[in-house]
């Protein structure tokens, strides 16, 4: 069961304690720095790597220190202004009046404290207007003697994006205000304000589609509907089935509603779509049970809710009170706290990485937490099984906040089936049956066999995924089909296809009239193209996809760059090796190993003569990368098996962008980096409040050079 008011989860907990122990004026401009970052990285990139629990916690450390040492005043601190950045590729819309954000009450005291303002600035508690929170994206809808001029995304507040194009391909914002509501409306312009959002069933589609052609997935349906009315085409954004809920108006003035709760009612009749669970409430007991009703009901909603927004229901009374530099003083958003679920442990299955590393991985009877289904989530290594004593049978609690990866956290003990034994790493490969072996000082364990299936589709994969030799739509799907149908087993095979075999591709599923499905004509050529293209990825590429243990993307640019081209890095001692920066004897023997294998020279030999490109082009330049990163500490756990970058590797990325790589977590710890099979780091990260991230997100700031909010 989820409470109210137990929000003060860890991550609060460490925050604040990490504020404490440092120098005000040094954690205020960490935090502002951090914040912005992570300002950016959600609006501007529509690609957020912590949670909003998480965001909000750092703001309101920040709003909390500032309000303390009023010498730290800075006019250009992210609490001075609302939240936003605008891009470039749409025209700048400058709002007529400001776009502001919303305080949060992050529980039940918090927002019993803002009421209990209220009640003293009006003399008494004044009526409030309750409606759920939306969690999609704002948008500005501007009518011109009656018809939709300009959809205009928040922005900075103050400058927002011209959307107007994609605005009108959404079915639910009106073209025209119906006649009837005009009677009310006293200017020629008007502008509205509202959410657009995705529903969870078309986001899933979204997702389930974009996983099939091997693109990648949205994080949440707020992400989703972001992305989607910033799309370059009008069409992309029609086909992605967004909605509205329409809630405000920019001036007051323009229309003759006397409060919220009446405009919302002039809204739904000029033809807007406005959410329906609204109520005017007298007393702080009617507003609770409405936060408490939305919780409890937030899972059945086909769309995704982050909280309550309540308001001060008159706009003569909220004009007496104003704004800060960020939010208006008469409303708050009663945030939910992250969410804890009790589900069933189906299974553990074991997944068998690109090295033969063996992951146990929690296989849940599908539950719905934090807004998205959760049926699988790593174990990451025995020894976590172990510590977290679950068992296959039991019920086990699953936690989520907002786009933080879900954990298990551990079983329900009093809900053990008496049958139920610990848990143990299978003896041989579930893949192929070869043995397992646990080398000495290490978690994981790792199957021995070179042949193993498991891990040639891990290696096909990671050949074609973007950070290697990028074939565009070879996804995991069409993989497996090629493996299992045995036409493609090593990387070299993918050059030997063509679009007439591709397009006859056996799917392993049947249309409805009892028909094989195959991959088609229109998909093959693409593929072909694709695989065509991949051919000139150049040298670093190629020694980063291939694989070798060790080698991460940057060990093989540093090596593409020695060596020059793969023959002489074949040529090269063991000691050769050694010598490159970053390569330890470790490192320098998998290499040496692996070009020394008669089947792994023989894939090279027949990539050759595909014409993959194994020589470097022109040397790189080497220029400095902006130290972005500078002020933040990070700390690596687990492997990286995405990418395949060992620690060493993912820590000088980002000693190359400025940042500090330390290995132990503390209190000053930015982030906590955290891959597959991450142990205790993890916990000490959980337990302090520092925020955690996954590869993905890891990669992100490799790409972007910016860490994440
Ligand atoms: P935040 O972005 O977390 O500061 O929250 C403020 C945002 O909540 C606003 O800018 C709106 O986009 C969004 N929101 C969602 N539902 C509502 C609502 N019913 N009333 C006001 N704002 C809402």
């Amino acid at each position: 069961m989820e409470k109210l008011g137990a929000q003060q989860g860890s991550l609060f907990d460490g925050q604040e304690l990490a504020s404490l122990a440092t120098d005000p004026a040094e954690r205020v401009s960490a935090l502002r720095r951090e914040i912005e970052y992570h300002t950016y990285r959600y609006y501007a990139l529509d690609a957020p790597e912590i949670s909003d629990a998480a965001f909000d916690s750092l703001m309101r450390e920040l709003r909390e220190l500032e309000a303390a040492h009023p010498e730290l005043a800075d006019p250009s601190s992210p609490t001075q202004r609302v939240g936003g950045y605008v891009g470039e590729q749409f025209a700048p819309v400058r709002h007529a009046k400001r776009m502001y954000s919303l305080d949060n009450a992050m529980d039940l005291d918090e927002l019993d404290a803002w009421m209990a303002r209220m009640a003293e600035a009006y003399g008494s508690m004044p009526p409030v207007c309750c409606e759920l929170k939306i969690d999609g994206s704002s948008v500005a809808l501007s009518y011109e003697g009656g018809a939709l001029v300009r959809a205009a995304t928040r922005g900075d507040g103050i400058t927002g994006e011209d959307i107007t194009a994609n605005m009108r391909t959404v079915r639910d914002v009106p073209l025209r205000l119906r006649a009837e509501s005009l009677g009310a409306v006293r200017a020629d312009a008007i502008e509205l304000r509202g959410e657009v959002y995705m529903p969870k069933a078309s986001f899933e589609k979204l997702n389930a589609a974009a996983e099939a052609s091997g693109k990648q997935a949205f994080a949440n349906p707020r992400n989703a509907a972001a992305g989607s009315i910033r799309q370059k085409d009008p069409k992309v954004t029609q086909g992605r089935d967004l909605s509205t809920f329409v809630y405000a108006v920019a001036d007051e003035a323009s229309l003759a509603a006397p409060g919220p709760f009446e405009l919302l009612s002039w809204l739904r009749e000029a033809g807007f779509h406005v959410n329906p669970d609204v109520a005017l409430c007298e007393t702080a007991e009617e507003v609770h049970a409405f936060c408490e009703r939305a919780l409890e009901r937030r899972d059945q909603l086909p769309y995704e809710i982050d909280g309550v927004v309540v308001k001060v229901n008159s706009f003569a009374q909220q004009a007496a009170l104003g704004f800060t530099a960020r939010a208006p003083r008469w409303a708050i958003a009663f945030k939910f706290p992250p969410e804890e679920k009790t589900t069933l442990l189906r299974d553990i299955t074991v997944q068998v990485g690109r090295t033969g590393t063996l992951t146990p991985v929690a296989e849940l009877e599908p539950v719905v937490v934090a807004g998205s289904t959760v049926a699988r989530a790593t174990l990451h290594n025995l020894d976590e099984v172990r510590r977290k004593d679950v068992r296959i049978g039991d019920t086990v609690i699953v936690r989520k906040a907002g786009d933080v990866i879900p954990e298990v956290l551990g079983p329900v003990a009093s809900l053990r089936p008496e049958n139920a034994v610990p848990w143990e790493m299978p003896a041989t490969c579930p893949s192929c049956g070869a043995g397992v072996i646990r080398e000495e000082g290490e978690v994981a364990f790792r199957c021995v066999s070179i042949d193993c299936p498991a891990q040639a589709l891990e290696r096909l994969e990671h050949w074609a995924s973007r950070g290697a030799m990028d074939i565009d739509g070879m996804g995991t799907e069409i993989i497996a089909r090629l493996v299992e149908t045995g036409r493609v087993s090593d990387v070299a095979d993918y050059y030997t296809l063509d679009e007439v075999e591709l397009s006859a591709l056996d799917m392993g599923r049947v249309s409805k009239g009892g028909e094989p499905i195959r991959l088609g004509a229109v998909v093959a050529k693409k593929l072909v193209a694709a695989i065509d293209e991949s051919r000139s990825r150049g040298l670093a590429r190629a020694l980063f996809g291939i694989g070798m243990r060790h080698v991460g993307k940057t060990t093989a640019e540093l090596l593409a760059a020695r060596f020059g081209s793969v023959d002489a890095l074949a040529a090269a001692t063991e000691e050769e090796l050694a010598e490159v920066e970053g390569v330890g004897p470790k490192i320098a023997r998998s290499i040496f190993v692996f070009l020394r294998t008669p089947d792994n020279l023989a894939v090279i030999e027949r990539l050759r003569r595909a014409g993959v490109v194994l020589e470097e082009a022109a040397p790189d330049p080497g220029e400095a990368l902006p130290q972005t990163l500078s002020g933040l500490t990070f700390v690596l756990t687990g492997s990286l098996t995405e990418s395949g970058m060992t620690r060493d590797e993912a820590g000088a990325r980002l000693k190359a962008m400025g940042a500090k790589v330390s290995g132990s977590v503390s209190k000053k710890t930015s982030y906590v980096i955290a891959g597959e099979a991450a142990g205790s780091k993890y916990d000490k990260a959980v337990s302090l409040g520092v925020p955690v991230l996954d590869e993905a997100a890891f990669l992100r700031i490799l790409e972007t050079g910016q860490a994440p909010e």
